[in-house]
């Protein structure tokens, strides 16, 4: 199992050693050829416009579009859930736009820049969810599976092989929805 990680910018060492701690080989991607062969992506947090600006530079934005649609089992966490966005409060420009939603960037406010909960998510309970300068779904369509809210704002979706989430996963203990992506993952391929 490979699974490429994002490795443009951002938060994704943490990642990496989720990953590898659950016997997952990794591949940190920097161009396009280093999409060759992976089972499953990660897209991590960061600065989604630095992240957007150098997958279009690298010539990279448009392969991934393709492995996603074509089913490659996705992970994206705060800039990640940014890229995936079809449409983007304010009118910027979206990145990938795979994923029927709306976000808006920054969205909990300058009072809530960082703060960490336990919530639930989908069936589970006491999922720890670390946020920092988060975005939040403001719209998802009916085929968007909504997975987790927090003060009343969408936080956690699932839409096809793609899971995408607000917070970051990465920087708590909880290895949940990286072992979600490897079972996507082992499915597809299966
Ligand atoms: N605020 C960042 C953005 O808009 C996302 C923050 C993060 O990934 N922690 O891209």
């Amino acid at each position: 199992m490979k699974i490429g990680v994002l490795a443009l910018q951002g938060a994704f060492i943490e990642h990496i050693g989720a990953l590898t701690g659950l016997g997952c080989e990794c591949a940190e991607l920097r161009q396009a050829a280093d999409l060759e062969g992976i089972d499953a992506l990660v897209l991590p947090g960061g600065e989604s416009t630095v992240q957007g600006k150098l997958l279009r530079q690298l010539g990279m934005l448009e392969p991934i579009k393709a492995m996603i649609k074509d089913g490659l089992p996705v992970l994206a966490t705060c800039a990640g859930l940014i890229l995936l966005a079809g449409k983007i409060e304010g009118g910027e420009t979206p990145h990938l736009a795979t994923l029927p939603v709306t976000v808006a960037r920054n969205a909990f406010g300058r009072q809530l820049a960082s703060f960490h909960i336990r919530g639930k998510l989908g069936e589970w309970t006491d999922v720890p969810m670390t946020f920092i300068r988060a975005p939040y779904i403001t719209k998802a369509e009916p085929a968007v599976e909504v997975l987790a809210t927090v003060r009343n704002h969408i936080v956690a979706v699932k839409y096809k092989n793609q899971l995408a989430l607000a917070f970051h996963p990465e920087l708590d203990e909880d290895i949940r929805l990286h072992r979600w992506l490897m079972q996507l993952a082992e499915s597809r391929k299966a």
